[in-house]
């Protein structure tokens, strides 16, 4: 007798679930999200127009860090910034001072993000729900905090899977990473080249998600993370030309429920650092296979540079082939590419990168190589110039 009654209860609780839920749409492959740091004044100037021409949502981290208060040549005034938000474009929390969140600031964090939600609520901005870690500094200690604060999802940089100087990053793994501690996909550097972007939201496919992190275009007071006004064009046109969906940060509520988040928020940078370690494990063998050339990787800028003389090597003997056929030159030719082709660790290295399935071994890297160490992002820097003209 009781249970038709009981059935429909459940009906109607599972009905009222249903209307409850958000409707989660499919993640779509080629799903960008822009995202500009640090409140530079080239960000009304320059990054506004280009934006609006193609369409593009966008998420403007805004501090009042840095010379903001005082210096309106390189920083946008609140009115600005209340304009990008009458365009449209989400305006998030990055905090006042651009304080580093680490496990010593924590107790500031609060105070840091409520004063850019009352500058927000003083201009009828609403109050940020995204934040972007400043500096990339992350510690999942913050997580609950910021939940707290209202915050549904927040940014961090590539690292610690990639050492900070080289920009690289991994596409957001809804389920696997944490939404208060997505991945930039990239975060550009003054030297990067359309490759290297192309690279970044090529990773926009298989339910993953290209988060792009910009600085200033150009950027005069943070010149290591500047991108030229040129530059930006051809990326902007790039995905534009190729129809990328290009979206703000919490425009991901669309597809992404913040809720659903993982048991260990860590597990999946572990995962992914692991994959970069087996990676120059393999580097290291493909190495010992040029006899005429033994030496061990340390850092996978080194494995850059190598490939880089592989390819020059192959470029040489076939130029050196056209001019004069020759067998000698033709099977040390043979002899490059076979080897070539097995020390493709690069190719092989970004395979295993961007795999979604991955130990400390980056951290390891970044000791061994010093990723403070100006020295160190000169070096990389120069390996990677020195392949983009060869190629
Ligand atoms: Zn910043």
């Amino acid at each position: 007798m009781f249970r038709p009654i009981v059935c429909s209860l459940v009906l109607l609780v599972v009905i009222c679930a249903g209307i409850d839920a958000p409707a989660l749409e499919p993640i779509p492959d080629q799903l960008v999200v822009l995202t500009f740091d640090d409140s530079v004044a080239s960000h009304h100037a320059v990054v506004r127009p280009i934006l609006k021409r193609y369409g593009f949502g966008a998420t403007f981290f805004i501090t009042e860090g840095f010379s903001f208060r005082m210096n309106k040549q390189d920083y946008m005034t609140w009115e600005q910034i209340k304009e990008l938000h009458e365009d449209g474009f989400e305006i998030g929390n990055h905090t006042r001072d651009h304080m580093s969140v680490t496990t010593r600031t924590l107790g500031q964090l609060r105070e840091q993000v409520k004063a850019i939600n009352a500058r927000c609520a003083e201009h009828g901005i609403p109050k940020p729900v995204s934040f972007g870690y400043p500096g990339n500094a992350i510690t999942p200690e913050a997580i609950p905090i910021l939940k707290d604060l209202g915050i549904r999802l927040a940014r961090r940089g590539g690292a610690p899977e990639h050492p900070y100087e080289w920009g690289r990053g991994f596409a957001y793994e809804p389920g696997a990473d944490h939404p208060l501690l997505i991945p930039s996909a990239g975060d550009a550097r003054p030297d990067w080249t359309l490759d290297d972007f192309k690279r970044a939201v090529s990773e926009a496919r298989a339910g993953r998600i290209a988060v792009l992190q910009f600085h200033g275009v150009p950027d005069r007071e943070h010149p290591w993370v500047h991108t030229r006004p040129e530059r930006f064009e051809e990326f902007m046109g790039y995905l534009h030309t190729n129809s990328f969906k290009v979206i703000a940060l919490r425009d991901l509520a669309r597809y992404v429920d913040p809720e659903q988040v993982p048991e260990n928020p860590l597990a999946i940078v572990e995962k992914r650092e692991g994959n970069l370690a087996g990676a120059l494990e393999h580097a290291q063998k493909a190495a010992t296979l040029n006899p005429t050339e033994p030496r061990n990787f340390t850092t996978i800028g080194e494995i850059y540079e190598a490939q880089s003389e592989f390819s020059k090597a192959v470029e040489a003997y076939s130029t050196a082939l056209t001019l004069e056929p020759n067998e000698a030159i033709e099977s040390k030719l043979d002899d490059l590419r076979a080897r070539a082709a097995f020390a493709a660790m690069p190719q092989e290295y970004r395979s295993i990168e961007t795999s979604p399935t991955v130990t400390r071994a980056t951290s390891r890297l970044t000791s061994r190589g010093g990723s403070t160490s100006p020295g160190m992002g000169g070096r990389v820097q120069a390996t990677r110039s020195r392949s983009s003209v060869g190629s």
